[in-house]
């Protein structure tokens, strides 16, 4: 189906045509008419699908065609979790005004505030931000919210994941009002809180679901393999970097302090290295990020800030060094390779620490992983397998078995002697037959200090 088909705007075609887009990909082809016929949408669909012009466009073609309904109100807000990501979409949003008389800032903390009332001011159009800084503006009342028509929620599971919830409803009360369509789009909308949002913010939405995030990603071959320590990890990296084919890496690590000590051991190699974490000022986090979408730099090492959304086309390689918390937030990692076609790698070290990180995401994504060998790096560490249940034979009191080994007699013979009419005799075990009966906290502590 080519764009032609959507009904939309001649200009809108034509600034399509300059920019070599000639398709609608899935998530635009159903949620595009959608939202032009003026329905609410939650649509999800994989990272790299196109989301953002799937908003974009109805929101441009709606501004073009209906009246304002403030000379002075922005009419589109579009909110995104991450500044790096509202500079992203504010940049695409940019090329597609750029043949119209429409105006548009950017709007996100870490910025001087001063500049940005003074940007509302000039009474933009269309207005991307961050939660936080747009409820600012609000309450300084250098921004009016009254003749909104369109809130589009980019991620709006990950503003929820970062405490915006507060900011979300007040911006939402503050623009209610009958003629406001809401917009939102996310990777992973399987949370109930993004549901209770959901319910707050829109009016009947349509649903969109396009591919479940779940399935797998057919242009991202994911590998894993076992690490037994910080070295080994170390050692693994540069390996796995030095036999690699690589445009661009982004490697993500647990901690901040990890991204600098890891980017100055790649330089020292010959890798040109960035670090991104969230504890940089805004300048430092944008000249970064831009230097790195324009291939100035071949690896960027990051935590989870640089994990959503961003579109960065020479990405061919995501590794984990360490495994994510969320399984969610490894769908997302991975994403930020393999983007419009392309095929990248995904590696993923698990150590230890990493199991349980791994066997969510596992779980999650059903995934049949076979872990990989790197020869002269083999490591000892071959995952934890799960403890057996214990089965509890008749006669065998849970107290005696569990909570006397080990115990001098003479403790035992301290314990003083219940009187045997005190309460009927419990129960060995319980109501599914395999698990121990409670334990006595007090009696219970040394022994089960051993075992953990
Ligand atoms: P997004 O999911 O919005 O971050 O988009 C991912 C990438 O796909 C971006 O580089 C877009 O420019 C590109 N893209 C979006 N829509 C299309 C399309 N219809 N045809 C080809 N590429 C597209």
């Amino acid at each position: 189906m080519p764009f032609k088909d959507l009904s939309l705007d001649r200009k809108i075609e034509s600034v399509l045509d300059q920019l070599g887009l000639t398709e609608p990909t899935p998530i635009q082809q159903q949620a595009i008419p959608a939202a032009m016929v003026g329905n609410d949408l939650v649509a999800s669909s994989k990272t790299g699908s196109g989301k953002t012009l799937a908003f974009l466009l109805p929101a441009l073609q709606r501004v073009m065609r209906q009246k304002a309904l403030s000379k002075r109100d922005p009419r589109v807000l579009v909110l995104t979790p991450t500044r790096e990501l509202a500079s992203q979409v504010y940049g695409q949003l940019r090329s597609l005004l750029s043949a119209t008389p429409y105006r548009s800032t950017l709007v996100v903390g870490g910025e001087n505030f001063n500049d940005q009332a003074k940007a509302l001011r000039k009474d933009p159009h269309f207005v991307v931000a961050t939660p936080g800084r747009i409820a600012n503006h609000y309450n300084e009342r250098t921004l009016g919210l009254d003749g909104l028509e369109l809130l589009i929620l980019d991620e709006a599971d990950r503003m929820l994941d970062l405490g915006f919830a507060g900011e979300l409803k007040l911006i939402n009360e503050a623009a209610n009002h009958r003629l406001r369509q809401t917009l939102m789009f996310s990777a992973t909308l399987e949370h109930a809180e993004v549901e209770e949002l959901a319910q707050d913010l829109l009016k009947k939405p349509k649903r969109i679901v396009i591919d479940e995030v779940t399935k797998p990603h057919d242009d991202i071959r994911q590998r894993f393999l076992f690490c037994d320590h910080l070295d080994h990890k170390q050692a693994l990296l540069q390996r796995v970097l030095q036999d690699s084919e690589i445009n661009q890496a982004i490697i993500f690590t647990a901690t901040r302090s990890d991204t600098d000590r890891l980017a100055k051991i790649l330089d020292d190699s010959g890798f040109s290295t960035a670090s991104l974490s969230g504890d940089l000022n805004q300048q430092d986090r944008n000249r970064i990020m831009d230097k790195f979408s324009r291939g100035q730099q071949q690896i960027l090492i990051t935590t989870d800030v640089a994990s959503r959304g961003l579109d960065l086309l020479n990405v061919s390689l995501v590794i984990n060094f360490d495994m994510p918390k969320h399984a969610e937030e490894y769908v997302h990692r991975i994403g930020r390779t393999g983007r419009a076609g392309s095929q990248g790698d995904a590696v993923s070290f698990v150590g230890p620490r990493d199991w349980d990180a791994f066997q969510r995401v596992k779980r999650y994504l059903s995934l049949n992983v076979k872990f990989e060998q790197i020869e002269g790096l083999e490591g000892k560490f071959k995952g934890i397998k799960p403890k057996p249940k214990k089965k509890v034979k008749a006669g065998d009191t849970a107290k005696g078995k569990h909570k006397t080994a080990g115990k001098s007699k003479t403790a035992q013979q301290r314990r003083p002697k219940r009187p045997a009419t005190r309460r009927p005799a419990p129960e060995l075990v319980s109501g599914d037959g395999l698990a121990p009966l409670k334990k006595k906290k007090t009696a219970a502590k040394p022994d089960d200090s051993g075992e953990s």
